[in-house]
């Protein structure tokens, strides 16, 4: 993926930048203010933000924040000042690097293909899963899985919900029952985990390298992380 989202707001350094991510052969959205950024974000996947501190509506690292909250995708700032450097590095707000101004525009392209290079090169099973990659919709009572809805039965909507709800959270298969099923009590052990491998022969069916349920022998069933 190429696409990258970049939040700057003086259009004369954004055409600079578009120009050369074009001639990497990006694909740059550009937007001027943080909000329209996480706007963007939260409808559309990027590869990357380029994103300014100093911008009209809020500073680069409230944006940041906020990003944080409903992704991990990598950020690279853009500041004018130096002494603002060590408020990105310090900052424990989640940046991925960052560019002093004035830049070439060979320099930030370095960069983020460094980045990409990093990012792409984990292997993806070693990514963590995070539960953005499952939406829920509970009027529908359709769940998601990296944007294509499951046909999952009664139950397996019920189990695969209440998994998302706590990722890393280990739960027993009687926790299951009780949490999914209407009449827990006729219910079977091997009942959850016959509509845990039909659920995961549907995740696989959308992603085959990636299993987002973990088995703990012994113990039940979570979501990865
Ligand atoms: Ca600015």
């Amino acid at each position: 993926m190429r696409n990258i989202l970049l939040v700057e707001d003086e259009p004369s350094i954004a055409d600079n930048i578009v120009y050369a991510l074009k001639t990497e052969g990006f694909t740059p959205t550009w937007c001027q203010t943080g909000r329209d950024a996480l706007e963007r974000l939260a409808g559309e996947t990027f590869a990357l933000v380029i994103l300014d501190v100093g911008l009209p509506d809020m500073n680069g690292f409230d944006v940041c924040r906020k990003i944080r909250t409903i992704s991990n995708v990598p950020v690279v700032f853009v500041t004018a000042r130096k002494d603002e450097i060590d408020r990105v590095v310090g900052l424990e707000i989640g940046a991925d690097d960052y560019v002093v101004k004035p830049f070439t525009p060979r320099e930030l392209t370095a960069r983020i293909r460094a980045i990409l290079r990093r990012s792409e090169g984990s292997s993806p099973t070693a990514q963590p899963i995070a539960a953005a990659v499952f939406a829920v919709d509970e009027e529908r009572c359709e769940i998601r899985y990296h944007g294509t809805p499951l046909q999952l039965s009664r139950y397996e909507f019920r189990l695969l919900k209440v998994l998302i709800q706590k990722p890393g959270r280990v739960y027993s298969r009687e926790r299951l029952m009780e949490l999914a099923w209407e009449e827990p009590d006729t219910a079977l052990d091997r009942t959850v985990d016959a509509h845990i491998k039909t659920l995961r022969a549907k995740l696989r069916a959308v992603r085959d390298d990636e299993d987002p349920i973990r088995t703990h022998r012994g113990l039940g069933y979570s979501l990865k992380e």
